[in-house]
């Protein structure tokens, strides 16, 4: 069997080597998986890229793709699924805030018991600011509302899958890659592992508060075409709220006369429905915006720099 772990890395030069040695204690206890390491540097702007090749100098294990640019996680993980041939795939964080001590319990879970992936979520969000927690659980709940895309609360892209899974991610090439929902979405039989929070080894966070918000809206717009539906629902609403009006209005002229009055409220009214309309305009834009990049069809990655023999692409052709 073997096992490639896909790493993204985005100026991880700090956490890097935990992270090795840490896989290092893994992969003696598992002495029948071939083990191979695939680091993706997402254009790091420190030494990442530095620390992976002399990983890979003394370990042949360890193989890197480096990106032109910073393309984010999403394209890190893309890239890693696509140049991965092992047998099982694992996608984990460079912090070692997913435990690759539980990678045992999952390839166990895979070989024994006929999963086809192993999937993890955090039950607690120690160390997180309560502000992020409080609209990370509503973005969840919301989601899974308005969605097929199953999406666990708390679930990490920690997973290791087999390869059936692996070739549904992949027929799905689409440029906005929103992982979270691609995982629930291809089906097959998943077990879920649960685990307490880690805090990050080293580093810091590359996700801002509003880094995450726009993520969240892109997972919105990926998997899910409710926001349309809301649009047309408010401007349905929207009339029979003015035809009551219109009766309501000629019925009072006919009875009182006078009706010329109360230009204020129709200031009110005019700029109300204003609003509306430019949000129902910008939803609607959104979606295009996503159906623009979706058919210029650019790559989702560029590889400037790699030690693997054969690149994704290749294999493609
Ligand atoms: N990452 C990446 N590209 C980016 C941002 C992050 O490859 O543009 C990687 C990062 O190096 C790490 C993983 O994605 O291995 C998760 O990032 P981070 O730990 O900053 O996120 P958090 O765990 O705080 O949500
Ligand atoms: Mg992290």
């Amino acid at each position: 069997m073997k096992l490639t772990a896909i790493v993204p890395c985005y100026n991880e030069e700090a956490a890097l080597h935990y992270f090795y040695e840490e896989m290092q204690k893994v992969m003696q206890e598992m002495q029948d998986v071939e083990f191979e390491l695939l680091f993706i540097n997402d254009g790091s702007k420190d030494h990442t890229l530095t620390v992976m090749k002399e990983l890979a100098e003394k370990d042949a294990r360890v193989k890197y793709i480096s990106f032109s640019r910073n393309f984010g996680k999403e394209a890190a993980i893309y890239a890693g699924l696509e140049n991965s041939d092992g047998d099982l795939t694992v996608i984990m964080d460079a912090d070692l805030q997913d435990p690759p001590s539980l990678l045992p319990e999952m390839y166990h879970a895979i070989v024994d018991e006929g999963y086809d992936s192993v999937a993890t979520r955090r039950v607690n969000r120690k160390g997180e600011p309560p502000i992020r927690s409080f609209f990370a659980r509503n973005f969840y709940r919301l989601m899974n509302r308005i969605s097929k895309a199953d999406i666990v609360d708390g679930a990490r892209d920690y997973r290791l899958m087999n390869r059936p899974f692996v070739n549904a991610l992949l027929e799905m090439g689409e440029y906005n890659r929103f992982s979270k929902g691609l995982f629930g979405w291809v089906g097959f039989q998943t077990k879920w592992l649960e685990f307490q929070n880690v805090e990050r080894v080293a580093g810091e966070t590359k996700w801002s508060f509003w880094k995450l918000f726009l993520y969240s809206i892109d997972g919105i717009v990926a998997f899910s075409t409710m926001p349309l539906s809301i649009a047309a629902f408010l401007g349905v609403m929207m009339c029979l709220i003015a035809a009551a009006a219109i009766v309501f209005i000629i019925v009072r002229q006919l009875l009182y006369g006078g009706s010329a009055f109360g230009w204020p409220s129709m200031v009110c009214i005019i700029m109300f429905l204003g609003g509306i309309q430019l949000l129902c305009i910008g939803i609607l834009g959104s979606y295009l915006a996503k159906t623009y990049l979706e058919v210029k069809k650019r790559p989702i990655y560029i590889c400037k720099e790699t030690n693997m023999t054969r690149s994704g692409e290749e294999r493609h052709e």
